[in-house]
């Protein structure tokens, strides 16, 4: 019996946990869903990761008005996956931040993906009519910029590829806190169809040491602790090597995706099939560190029609 496509099985409702972690950050997860961050400075708020849709944004809303009246003027997007940027328009937000690496993806391939990602996670674009199309960047930066929300002090930056080409972290110096965007998840698996998976590991390095205290990761539960941090960095840097192991070793051998996949599934299974998502993750996953270790340098466009083709063709028997 083949499984079902991505998230298409994943339809129960998930706890929703709003945690203050200093007097500026909040963190808003739902289980392995995917986890958005929130900044309140002085004189403003910040979003960052805006959920699916406009109407699924509500509730993240909802909740930080329970903690603060001030004006949502900044919704930062850590890349340009649709499940986390559909939603920004809910926010009434003045300026729309990402990174220049990022602004190009959605120019080249934001309209796939929403297709292809409203197919995958049917549970999460629920009220997809709500969504009034793609969200484009207001403010853009390279490799840094800095935003003063009052006298908070909140960085934006570019630390190198790794989850997509235009992976953006936002760190307060006040209080260390760091939100990673899906180059860091908590109990849930990191998805790389769109990766640069050899790049990936020195990029969280670099992250590393800014030595954060809280760290607010792609999906689960903020990381509290320098252990729980550690914790949450090496299992997602040992889940990217292993993948990378596996499919250039198959690749060395010559091996069809198909037989790379059903070697690495297996093993991978073991160790990391406890994490949230794992089974919708892993073909997409295999996919791409396949074509990485085959020479392919830029992620290929995943479309509705190239994502269930893929998925037939390695979950058939
Ligand atoms: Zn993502």
């Amino acid at each position: 019996m083949s499984k079902k496509f991505a998230s298409q099985g994943d339809l129960a409702e998930k706890v929703v946990t709003f945690e203050r972690l200093t007097d500026n950050a909040y963190c808003y997860a739902a289980e392995g869903d995917p986890t958005s961050g929130v900044v309140i400075g002085d004189d403003a708020v910040m979003v960052i990761d805006t959920r699916a849709t406009p109407v699924a944004a509500q509730d993240l809303i909802q909740r930080i008005r329970t903690v603060t009246d001030k004006p949502i003027k900044y919704a930062v997007l850590t890349h340009y996956h649709a499940v986390r940027v559909l939603g920004a328009s809910a926010y009434g937000a003045e300026h729309i931040v990402a990174s220049e690496a990022t602004l190009e993806l959605i120019r080249e391939r934001g309209a796939q993906d929403y297709k292809s990602e409203v197919e995958r996670f049917p549970r999460l674009f629920q009220a997809v009519e709500s969504v009034p199309g793609l969200t484009w960047p207001t403010l853009t930066f390279k490799d840094r910029m800095t935003l003063w929300l009052g006298k908070l002090e909140v960085q934006i930056m570019h630390l190198g590829r790794g989850h997509s080409k235009g992976d953006t972290v936002v760190w307060l110096p006040k209080g260390r806190v760091l939100f990673s965007g899906d180059l860091v998840e908590n109990g849930a698996t990191p998805y790389t169809g769109d990766a640069y998976l050899r790049d990936w590991p020195a990029t969280l390095d670099r992250m590393l040491a800014l030595k954060p205290k809280y760290l607010v990761p792609g999906r689960g539960l903020a990381c509290h602790t320098p252990k729980q941090i550690t914790a949450a960095v090496e299992g997602t840097q040992e889940f990217i090597r292993m993948l990378v192991r596996e499919a250039g070793s198959g690749v060395k051998k010559r091996r069809s995706l198909k037989q790379v996949f059903d070697a690495a599934y297996p093993a991978m299974n073991k160790k990391f099939g406890h994490w949230a998502i794992f089974d919708h993750c892993m073909p997409f996953d295999i996919s791409r560190a396949f074509d990485e270790m085959s020479g392919i340098e830029d992620p290929r466009i995943w479309t509705a029609k190239r994502d269930k083709e893929m998925w037939h063709a390695l979950q058939s028997g």
